[in-house]
């Protein structure tokens, strides 16, 4: 017999659920009992996770979902809200990294297209679930931002920047909808093995550099979807009940040090 759930009877809706993080999300919360609205702009990846969380015995949707889209963001709480009829938890997670360019070939049209997806898709989640948490007077909301957005050196400029913008966004959305009882917070991970970070990961494993890769985390080592599902599960559940408008970094300590180089053994 199943023990008790961390989320048993909760309806939460996931982005970015068709791979890495959010996917290691939704196999998580089903685990924890919850009942999952899925969204991803990749259909097929979104079908392989839904597998995953019906092999769990979880009740669960899939929705393609542009979340940098106002209109199918709106639709996907709508649809969440027709079959569900209610939703205890939001997790903005889908995000895009952009391009690594130099300060001189910033291209206005990549910098927009970043910010759409990593802060308007949070912007338009929270701006279309916020009437109905509101009205129950409960609800929370995690959004997946990044240690790029607490200090520079992990990401391109866009993305570095929109991750900060994101962790501001987080708070002010706390003030907005405290006094309803709905808590925003963020998770801010490090550097994390997913289909985003592949590029990277082939790169160090190709060269024989992959035991470089998440070494100067005071944990030496880099991060799993998993340890970062951990805390996005521990902020949505009510042991969070009274942390809120706070940005978590996981990442093995990152970004707790100064990270001088040659200062490590
Ligand atoms: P991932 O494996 O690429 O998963 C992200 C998923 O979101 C992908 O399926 C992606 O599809 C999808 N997506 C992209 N744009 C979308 C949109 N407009 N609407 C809906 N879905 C969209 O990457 P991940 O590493 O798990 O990333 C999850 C979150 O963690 C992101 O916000 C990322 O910035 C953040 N993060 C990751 C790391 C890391 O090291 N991996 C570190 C810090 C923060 P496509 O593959 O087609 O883009």
């Amino acid at each position: 017999m199943r023990t008790k759930g961390r989320l048993d009877g909760k309806v939460a809706i996931i982005t970015g659920a068709g791979s890495g993080i959010g996917r290691a999300t939704a196999v998580l919360f089903a685990r924890e009992g919850a009942k999952l609205v899925m969204a991803d702009i990749r259909d097929e990846a979104l079908e392989e996770t839904l597998r995953l969380v019906k092999a769990e015995g979880c009740d669960a949707i899939g929705e393609k979902t542009d979340v940098s889209v106002e209109e199918q963001v709106k639709a996907l709480i709508g649809l969440a809200l027709e079959t569900y009829s209610r939703v205890d938890i939001l997790c903005n997670n889908a995000g895009i990294s952009g391009s690594l360019a130099g300060i001189e070939d910033q291209d206005a049209g990549e910098w927009k297209q970043v910010f759409q997806v990593n802060v308007m898709g949070a912007v338009f989640g929270i701006k279309h679930v916020a009437r109905h948490m509101q009205e129950r007077r409960c609800g929370a909301i995690v959004n997946t931002s990044s240690v790029a957005g607490i200090r520079s050196g992990a990401g391109g400029n866009a993305y570095s920047a929109s991750k900060a913008a994101l962790i501001n966004f987080t708070r002010t959305a706390a003030c907005d909808l405290g006094g309803y009882n709905v808590r925003v917070n963020a998770v801010c991970p490090g550097l994390i093995e997913t289909h985003m970070t592949k590029p990277i990961f082939d790169y160090a494993r190709e060269k024989g550099k992959e035991g470089k890769l998440g070494s100067r985390c005071e944990l030496r080592r880099y991060g799993t979807p998993e340890e970062v599902a951990a805390a996005i599960l521990f902020l949505a559940s009510d042991e969070a009940s009274y942390i809120t408008g706070q940005a978590l970094p996981v990442d093995g300590g990152n970004t707790a040090s100064l990270n001088l180089p040659g200062m490590k053994v």
